[in-house]
């Protein structure tokens, strides 16, 4: 047998397929949070201290073979014997110290424990004490919670943050035995503050790049202060709080991921409105791109998500079960959770069975879900600061567009990575083929810099819409940021659609236009800006005109010389340009032929090979990743009539899923097992790759690559 060291010794390990090849080990002294693989929590209410049965809480969380509890300390009621002011006790608490039975229940079957604040709310006569702790509306009101009218929002700028929740901090870590400090509901989700208390008349105006700058500030200020206040317990405790909001979140990802110990997603499930069944798998994606390898969790609802939610009872025992499976497969750790602890653990007990039996599952397997390195050779630029701050055109949102793309990825089964926008440094590119730019609008000249070595070192870009347009302060630019990497010059406005959207001309034949015979046109997108003629165009703009009455739903002008995209080829690098939202259109409009077109410019821009492919029936979401016993390739099967809305109620099995994956020279597979079905399955070797079928996916397999 011959370790991985000693084949990146030898050289063996840092073969030159593209795609794959072997990190270094992990250093041994892993700190335990990045060793945990399981999280429970029992979100407590005010009535569980008369309610609950602290150890058969304890037991259950256990029975999952959980590796860490949250327990509630809170900060809008409190569930021990607080001394700070205005931490109101619970009607219910009488004189028990409920947190504590809880902590040392969970500490005697080796759990550990992370204490759970809430600094979001608290209740009136705080707002007659301390005026100044509170978010106030632009009349100066304190501006009360939404739900609860006795509650009151508290403002992230005030010293609620720096003395209230720091005296609470203390206070637990000078009463327990906790390994760590986690807030609820800050910092902000998906959006920036809106407060006018006195302290925010001072910050630049709410929603702009310069309140985000201040924005951030705060968050890392405060999160150091709560981080140090955790490590004043034990070196090894630290502080997290609850993040996620997938793209569009509020803190800057990218600063808080050199922070953030733990990423702790609060992506909970969706619910009836129109959301894809990849939420939690994109999250994961977001996760993967700034923790760089540390801890990312996601909370997965077993309550019911939605409008109207139901806090209390189970939701589809299916729908939990892919949230579930996105969570391992996108490489985070899956955490089961429920709200109220009635007698039995909640008036409906459906969920506790369908936690354990899923979680015991995952604890035969852990080691093929600890993952060195995603295997993909494509990048997808999130744009952060787009999802903040661009104003997309009318009727159009950013999650539009991430939403089509991520259609089209999903459909043509890429192996693709999520890239921070400020994460574009050429050691952070080098490993993909292709980076996509879907409408990334916002790009700052240096980041412009950096697009441009990339492809100056060889590699290819796709770039839509208004990509590049402004910079980072969402200031608009006279052409685009990257007009000369993509050899485009702007020519107009945006154009949008009278009823019909325009069209594109196919003008002569191209491997972006595979699959496609027996027309002239194909769908354009909705909208479009316009850009400047250029040599022997592949597809040029038909313009729209009406789509009702008939007789005028014919061009005026049925040909122009206005590109519908334009391609190019400088050296080694494939670069595709599309002036419309053809990203967005698709997923607006469902049309199969935008999602065609996007796939085979993927495929062109990225060389037309993959590390892994997974080919069969079905709509699946493919995630490969490096492990410590070889390669993990996890197959979700999204095949599914909910697939789009509502939730998952009964799975459809895919039939044969046959995969190939390239393998660094020198490696030698010594098994592959299915880990959903629980059984090998046969493999072999053919032209330096493995090939092996999964007869079948009913939600989710996991095909374990044993090397050696
Ligand atoms: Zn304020």
């Amino acid at each position: 047998m011959i370790d991985r060291r000693t084949l990146l010794k030898a050289g063996l390990a840092t073969a030159p397929l593209a795609g794959i090849s072997f990190a270094e080990a992990p250093q041994p002294d892993v700190p335990w949070q990045r060793r945990i693989r399981r999280l429970g929590q029992l979100n407590m209410t005010e009535h569980d201290p008369i309610s609950l049965n602290v150890e058969e809480w304890a037991d259950y969380w256990a029975s999952l073979k959980i590796d860490a509890v949250l327990v509630s300390v809170t900060g809008i009621l409190a569930f021990y014997q607080t001394k700070v002011p205005f931490h109101r006790k619970g009607k219910y608490l009488g004189d028990r110290d409920f947190f504590g039975e809880c902590c040392a229940a969970a500490k005697k079957r080796g759990l550990r424990v992370i204490a759970r604040m809430s600094p979001d709310l608290n209740w009136e006569d705080a707002v007659q004490a301390h005026p100044e702790w509170f978010q106030r509306n632009a009349q100066g009101e304190a501006v009360r919670h939404g739900e609860d009218p006795r509650l009151f929002r508290t403002c992230m700028f005030s010293t609620y943050m720096t003395d209230y929740m720091p005296a609470i901090m203390r206070e637990i870590n000078s009463l327990y035995d906790v390994d760590g400090l986690f807030t609820n509901a800050w910092p902000p989700l998906g959006s920036l503050p809106v407060c006018y208390c006195d302290q925010c008349r001072r910050l630049p105006r709410p929603g702009t790049p310069a309140f985000w700058d201040k924005f951030n500030d705060r968050v890392m200020y405060l999160w150091k202060l709560y981080d140090g206040i955790a490590k004043e317990k034990k070196p090894s405790n630290f502080y997290f709080a609850n993040l996620g909001g997938g793209i569009r979140s509020g803190p800057n990802l990218k600063l808080l991921g050199e922070v953030c110990e733990w990423f702790q997603c609060d992506n909970q499930g969706r619910g009836g409105d129109l959301t894809p069944i990849w939420g939690c798998a994109l999250q994961g994606r977001v996760c993967a791109a700034v923790q760089q390898g540390k801890m990312a969790t996601n909370v997965t609802a077993a309550w019911s998500t939605g409008t109207p939610r139901w806090r209390n009872v189970f939701k589809s025992p299916q729908e939990a079960q892919m949230w579930m499976n996105e969570t391992l497969a996108s490489g985070m750790v899956p955490y089961w959770h429920f709200i109220g602890g009635e007698k039995g653990m909640g008036e409906d007990r459906r969920w506790l069975e369908a936690g354990r039996q899923y979680f015991v599952w995952t604890a035969k397997h852990d080691r093929h879900f600890v993952n060195r390195r995603s295997i993909a050779n494509i990048g997808v630029v999130m744009g952060q600061r787009a999802h903040l701050f661009y104003t997309p055109p009318r009727g159009a949102t950013m999650s539009q567009f991430i939403d089509g793309m991520y259609y089209a990825l999903v459909e043509g089964r890429f192996l693709f990575d999520f890239i921070h926008e400020d994460n574009l440094a050429p050691e952070n590119l080098k490993k993909y083929a292709a980076v996509l730019l879907p409408n990334t609008a916002l790009l700052s000249d240096e980041q412009c810099r950096q697009l441009r070595a990339y492809v100056d070192a060889g590699g290819s870009l796709l770039g839509t819409f208004e990509t590049s347009l402004y910079s980072e302060r969402n200031e608009r630019r006279a052409d685009f940021g990257l007009a000369d990497v993509f050899g485009i010059r702007k020519a107009g406005d945006v154009i949008g659609t009278t009823g019909n959207g325009y069209y594109a001309r196919i003008e002569k034949r191209h491997p972006i236009l595979e699959g496609f015979t027996n027309t002239n046109w194909l769908p354009g997108a909705e909208y479009r800006l316009p850009v400047a003629p250029v040599d022997g165009p592949v597809l040029t703009v038909v313009p729209g005109f009406v789509a009702y009455p008939p007789e005028l739903s014919y061009p005026v002008e049925s040909r122009t010389d206005e590109p519908a995209v334009v391609l190019r080829e400088k050296g080694k690098s494939r670069l595709a340009w599309f002036p419309g939202d053809i990203e967005r259109t698709l997923w607006r409009s469902g049309h199969t032929d935008l999602s065609r077109l996007l796939q085979n410019a993927i495929r062109w821009v990225s060389g037309g090979s993959q590390p892994v492919t997974v080919a069969g029936d079905g709509v699946a979401e493919v995630f490969a990743w490096e492990t410590e016993p070889g390669f993990a390739v996890h197959v979700l099967n999204y095949t599914n009539p909910a697939m789009h809305k509502g939730w998952i109620r009964e799975f459809y099995p895919i039939g044969p899923q046959k995969v190939r994956m390239r393998l660094p020279a020198g490696m030698r597979v010594t098994r592959v097992e299915l880990l959903r079905a629980a059984a090998d399955t046969p493999f072999r070797i053919a032209g330096g790759a493995l090939e092996f079928t999964i007869a079948r996916v009913a939600d989710y397999e996991v095909a374990a690559v044993y090397c050696a």
